[in-house]
């Protein structure tokens, strides 16, 4: 049974001690070189109090309010992602020892870790991951160290950014699944629900009073705002109108005249998994660490096969991410890779749009491109 109260503005520090008495690190939205971003945070005050974030393809600002709303941005420069598959992941050691060889697995200690804040693209994101690492034939050890000792408290979306289109891939802006906790910011206080045993257990302890009805009216409004968003997909099924695309290069020639293949889209991108594994050794050669490192369709390197780069230029490198993505992940994962959190957009330097480009595609495609 799900439980909900209001816990006052200022009792937001008790859920933090609350968590931190458990045993958990708290991570959470903070600002840092002009972007809010989840770093471990000690307190209340290390939140984003009155930072509104603005953007645009290409384009990202924070502008300081005076309203002092902790959750009032719409995303956070990268998603959970980082926490769980992390950048760098040495996977195994070889040491030389006397006689031979010595391989040792490489396993971490991860602390519980409560992340507040997410919305429920990230959740949605969260849930694609999931699939991808701990549902295949071959389940992620350090993917599912770290994923086992999270608590997830998300917050409802009360805007949305430009560059949001969450509701056309079904993925927001409100939380839905997923979160043990679910934060409604309303100005005085929280409107929150418990939706796990643990979260009805961390609610139970915190100091909340009953809802009124004017929080109900002021959350329900506030929650249909965050609907108002200015792009959309055409379909969340694109297979037809890309797997058509697909051979016709000139159809791809210009969005690959302006792509830069800096990889930042993926990089960003909270469902975007694909990595490498290097090998590194010191001078004395007398040890040897393989690490899994991020990594993405625009490297040469990545389709590197038998001594040929297969997607050499931008056209294959963009139409591969944009194909995968979108179509391709239905056959693999049971639906597209995207959930129109719109980091993509944002964090192209040269403000590239999936959503433009789709749109484009697909009238192309629909008007009979020629083909090269
Ligand atoms: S493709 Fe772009 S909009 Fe879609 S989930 Fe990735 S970063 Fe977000
Ligand atoms: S689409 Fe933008 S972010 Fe992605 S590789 Fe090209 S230039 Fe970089």
């Amino acid at each position: 049974m799900q439980q909900s109260a209001f816990l006052p503005r200022e009792a937001l520090s008790q859920l933090f001690q609350a968590l931190q008495g458990d045993g958990y690190r708290v991570v959470g939205p903070t600002a840092e070189q002009g972007a809010i971003v989840y770093r471990e945070l000690g307190s209340v005050a290390e939140l984003p109090a009155g930072l509104v974030d603005h953007q645009a393809p290409g384009r990202y600002r924070l502008e300081q309010q005076a309203h002092g709303r902790y959750f009032d941005w719409v995303g956070t420069a990268q998603g959970l992602k980082p926490w769980l598959f992390t950048p760098e992941q040495p996977l195994m050691v070889a040491r030389e020892v006397e006689g031979g060889l010595r391989f040792e697995s490489v396993r971490e200690t991860v602390p519980p870790t409560a992340v507040i804040g997410l919305r429920n693209c990230d959740l949605a994101a969260l849930a694609l991951q999931d699939r991808h690492f701990l549902q295949g034939e071959y389940p992620d050890p350090h993917y599912a160290a770290r994923r086992e000792q999270l608590l997830l408290i998300a917050v409802n979306c009360h805007r949305s950014a430009a560059t949001c289109f969450c509701v056309s891939t079904g993925d927001g802006p409100e939380v839905t699944a997923g979160a043990d906790l679910v934060l409604d910011e309303l100005g005085a206080g929280f409107w929150v629900w418990a939706s796990s045993p643990r979260g009805r257990a961390l609610l139970a302890r915190l100091p909340t009073r009953p809802l009124a009805g004017a929080h109900k009216r002021r959350s329900k409004a506030l929650r249909k705002r965050a609907r108002l968003q200015q792009r959309a997909l055409p379909s969340t099924d694109l297979r037809e109108p890309l797997y058509k695309a697909r051979d016709n290069e000139q159809l791809w020639q210009s969005v690959a005249d302006r792509c830069l293949t800096c990889g930042n889209c993926a990089a960003v991108c909270p469902t975007c998994f694909c990595s490498r594994v290097d090998e590194e050794s010191p001078l004395d050669a007398s040890q040897s660490t393989q690490i899994r490192r991020w990594d993405t369709c625009f490297n040469d390197e990545h389709s590197y096969l038998v001594g040929h780069v297969v997607r050499e230029s931008a056209v294959h490198k963009y139409r591969q991410w944009l194909t995968h993505k979108l179509a391709m992940w239905h056959d693999q994962y049971d639906r597209s890779g995207c959930t129109g959190c719109g980091r993509c957009i944002t964090w192209c330097p040269v403000g590239i749009d999936i959503v433009e480009e789709v749109d484009r595609l697909c009238t192309e495609v629909k008007a009979g491109a020629p083909r090269e």
